[in-house]
């Protein structure tokens, strides 16, 4: 997605050859703008699945979601980080080691929010390891819902995630594919490019 890719290289910062800071768009302040039209883009590539909810993680994967469930129109349902669930709630959890906190987090959804009658878009933010997507996954799978595929605005195709994830057999569409951070330099894995 081109505008996604100018973003990221106009405003993106490499902290690391691992880790890339996008605050200024997705992370903390968010362009409304961009995230509509990253709403359409998943909407259209997934509108043939009959999706009925989006599951995501809370925070960061909201902004996405909210957009891609407004062209889908379908409800969006957050997994949350820490137990402020009120205890009356039957909660669907699966353990995520987080990349960038680097500790392991429980997350939860209530059972009254995601279904066996579910078909379910997961969106996040960035892909690394793939825990939070493989989280998510998890929590579909206990809800006995289907998982149609994850949605990703930024994929490190350098790091396992993506792979893990295909190998699975679950189909992961990233609208940015960053094959390197390496000399400070944020680097496009192309379609051509994409094995996988
Ligand atoms: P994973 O679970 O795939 O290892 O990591 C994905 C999660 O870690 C995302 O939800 C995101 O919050 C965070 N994350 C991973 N890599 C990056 C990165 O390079 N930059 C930012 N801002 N967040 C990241």
């Amino acid at each position: 997605m081109k505008l996604l890719q100018d973003k990221i290289i106009n405003e993106g910062k490499v902290l690391s050859n691992q880790v890339l800071k996008v605050d200024s768009f997705l992370n903390h302040q968010i362009d409304a703008f961009l995230m509509k039209e990253v709403g359409k883009e998943f909407a259209a590539r997934f509108e043939n699945e009959g999706i009925t909810k989006i599951v995501t993680i809370e925070s960061s994967g909201i902004a996405p979601s909210v957009m891609a469930a407004l062209e889908l129109n379908v409800p969006v349902v957050f997994a949350r980080k820490r137990k402020s669930l009120t205890v009356t709630d039957q909660l669907l959890t699966a353990s995520v080691y987080s990349f960038t906190k680097q500790e392991e987090n429980t997350i939860a959804v209530s059972n009254q929010h995601l279904t066996s009658s579910d078909r379910v878009l997961v969106i996040d933010d960035f892909l690394a390891n793939g825990q939070a997507a493989l989280g998510l996954a998890e929590i579909v799978e206990q809800a006995g819902a289907s998982l149609a595929g994850i949605g990703i605005v930024i994929e490190k195709s350098f790091q396992e995630g993506g792979k893990m994830l295909r190998e699975r057999g679950l189909r992961v569409e990233s609208l940015a594919r960053i094959k390197s951070l390496e000399n400070n330099e944020v680097q496009f894995l192309e379609e051509t490019e994409a094995a996988v």
